[in-house]
C-alpha cells in the first residue's frame, strides 16, 4: 500500500522521528527494523524458555504430589482399615489369624495397602460393589 502520503512517526527502535510513506511503517529504516525484530525474538525466547521452566516445575511439584505416594495415603493402620471398610477391628484382628490376608509388618508397625485388602477381602468373601 505505497501512497504519497507523508507521515511524521517515531521510530519504535531507535525513537528518532522520521517521515513515514505507509500507515503500518514503524521503524526509520531496514536496519532499525531488523535490530528490532532480533530484539523481539530474543524477548520471545526467554518468554517461552521461562513459561517451559514455570511449566516444568509445576509439572515437578504435581509428580511430588502424586506420584510419590505419602505413608498416610497409601497404607493405612487397623483403625483406618475399619473405618474404610466397615469391619470392625475385632474382626479384622479375627481375620489376620488368615495369614494370607495381605498386611505389611514393618517393626511394630501393621499396615494395610487398603485396595489390596479390599481385592482380596471381595475375592474371599464374595463381596460386590455395585
Ligand atoms: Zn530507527
Amino acid at each position: 500500500m505505497s501512497s504519497n502520503l507523508e507521515l511524521k512517526r517515531i521510530c519504535q527502535h531507535c525513537g528518532k522521528s522520521f517521515i513515514a510513506r505507509k500507515m503500518t511503517t514503524k521503524f526509520c529504516s531496514l536496519e532499525c527494523g531488523q535490530r528490532n525484530y532480533k530484539v523481539r525474538e530474543r524477548i520471545n525466547k526467554i518468554t517461552a524458555s521461562n513459561i517451559a521452566a514455570k511449566a516444568s516445575f509445576n509439572n515437578l511439584e504435581a509428580i511430588q504430589a502424586y506420584a510419590v505416594p505419602s505413608v498416610e495415603k497409601y497404607f493405612i493402620n487397623i483403625e483406618l482399615l475399619s473405618l474404610n471398610t466397615s469391619i470392625s477391628e475385632r474382626t479384622l484382628f479375627r481375620l489376620l489369624k488368615d495369614h494370607k490376608l495381605p498386611r505389611l509388618k514393618i517393626g511394630r508397625k501393621l499396615l494395610f495397602h487398603r485396595e489390596t485388602v479390599i481385592n482380596y477381602l471381595t475375592n474371599k468373601y464374595g463381596i460386590y460393589f455395585f
